[in-house]
C-alpha cells in the first residue's frame, strides 16, 4: 500500500530546526516520531522569516492602545507586529490540510498566549502571525503542540484534517 502524506503546516520549532530565540528548538516528539509518519510537514518560522535571525532579543505581546503589539522585551519601541503581519498576508496555504503551531509564541501561539498591559499578563492573546493565517485560512483545521497531548484534541485535529484532504 502507497503511504500518501497529508501537507500539514508547522511551525518550525516544532520539527527540531533551531530557529527560536536562543538558537534553540521545541522538537516534539510525537510530531517528529508519530505523525510524521502521516503527514508531510511545511515548516514556517514567521520570525526567522521577517529577518530577525537567530540569537534574537525575546519578544513578548503588549496591549497599547487598546492594539495588541509585538514587541522586543528590553526595548519595547522594537514593534514587529506590521512585519509579522505583512508576512502571515502573503502566505497562501491552498494545498494544506492542517497547521500546529508553537504555544506561547507571541508570533505562533493559537490561544492564551500572554499579553501584557501595564506589566501585568493576561492568558487571551493571540500570536500575531497564527491570528492572521487562521483569519485567512478559516477551514484550516489548526492546533497547538500542548493540546494534541490530549487525547479527544488530537483524535479531533487528526479527523479535522483527513476530512479537509479527502
Ligand atoms: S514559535 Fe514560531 S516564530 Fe517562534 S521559533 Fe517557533 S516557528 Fe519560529
Amino acid at each position: 500500500m502507497i503511504n500518501i502524506k497529508v501537507p500539514v503546516g508547522i511551525s518550525s520549532c516544532l520539527l527540531g530546526e533551531p530557529v527560536r530565540f536562543d538558537k534553540g528548538h521545541k522538537r516534539d516528539a510525537y510530531i517528529v516520531g508519530t505523525l510524521s509518519h502521516y503527514f508531510y510537514f511545511r515548516p514556517f518560522c514567521p520570525e526567522m522569516a521577517i529577518g530577525l535571525g537567530e540569537p534574537r532579543p525575546t519578544m513578548h505581546l503588549i496591549k497599547k492602545e487598546d492594539a495588541v503589539r509585538c514587541v522586543v522585551i528590553k526595548d519595547p519601541s522594537h514593534d514587529v507586529t506590521d512585519r509579522l503581519r505583512d508576512y502571515a498576508e502573503q502566505q497562501h496555504h491552498p494545498d494544506l490540510c492542517g497547521y500546529i503551531v508553537k504555544k506561547d509564541s507571541p508570533s505562533c501561539g493559537m490561544e492564551r498566549v500572554k499579553v501584557f498591559t501595564n506589566d501585568i499578563p493576561h492568558r487571551d492573546g493571540v500570536g500575531i502571525y497564527a491570528e492572521v493565517m487562521m483569519r485567512n485560512h478559516p477551514l484550516l483545521p489548526v492546533e497547538e503542540e500542548g493540546r494534541l497531548g490530549d487525547a479527544g484534541l488530537r483524535e479531533n485535529f487528526i479527523q479535522r484534517v483527513y476530512v479537509l484532504y479527502r
